[in-house]
């Protein structure tokens, strides 16, 4: 099964893309996470990138979609996989189709996780509050930034999978553990 798990920067894609692959063994391919190493390994890739993501920018369409096709090629992919963070723009998303296409593949669902800005911004001001280590993106005003380019750029995803009838919602403010069993029971609709 290939599957999208979608929505505003903070909404807990990570989180359930992680329990995803605990419960079901599809491995999560989060674009966030791969550019976040390659920017720890210094590779060029990183070095290009590094200051949009401390921005809250996206980086250029060519570049995640490369990375993407790379790692879905990968052997523990056979069994489709959970793009969290990917695609962010309707040009993602067309490569994302024309990728998945060329291996007669295909998204078989795009699950949206429904936050709303406030309760994303108490969020982050939470893990402050908590302490430790956190990103260099994961501040209040970032946050705000990057809602703005979710607004923008990615909102429009919604009606572009609603169309392709695959989108469906669940409550992302509910408790992590009732995010996961709205999936579940959403995932329970799909055919094997
Ligand atoms: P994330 O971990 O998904 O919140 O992504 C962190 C940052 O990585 C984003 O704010 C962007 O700078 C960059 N990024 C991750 N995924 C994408 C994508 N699909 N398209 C463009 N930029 C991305």
């Amino acid at each position: 099964m290939n599957l999208v798990l979608f929505g505003p920067p903070g909404a807990g894609k990570g989180t359930q893309a992680k329990i995803l692959k605990d419960a079901r063994g599809l491995p999560q391919l989060s674009t966030g996470d791969m550019l976040r190493a390659a920017i720890a390994a210094g590779t060029p890739l990183g070095v290009r990138c590094k200051a949009l993501l401390d921005k809250g920018e996206l980086v250029p369409d060519e570049v995640v979609i490369d990375i993407i096709g790379q790692r879905y090629d990968e052997p523990d992919c056979t069994g489709g996989a959970v793009f969290d963070g990917f695609p962010r723009t309707i040009p993602q998303a067309e490569a994302l189709d024309a990728m998945l296409a060329a291996r007669g593949r295909k998204i078989d669902l795009v699950l949206e996780l429904k936050v709303e800005d406030e309760v994303l911004l108490s969020r982050v001001e939470a893990r402050i509050k908590a302490g430790g280590v956190l990103r260099s993106d994961d501040t209040p005003e970032t946050l705000k930034h990057r809602l703005g380019v979710y607004y923008k750029n990615t909102a429009p995803l919604i009606d572009f999978y609603r169309r392709q009838g695959k989108l469906k919602t669940v409550d992302g403010m509910a408790p992590v553990e009732s995010v996961t069993s709205q999936i579940a029971a959403v995932l329970d609709t799909v055919p094997a």
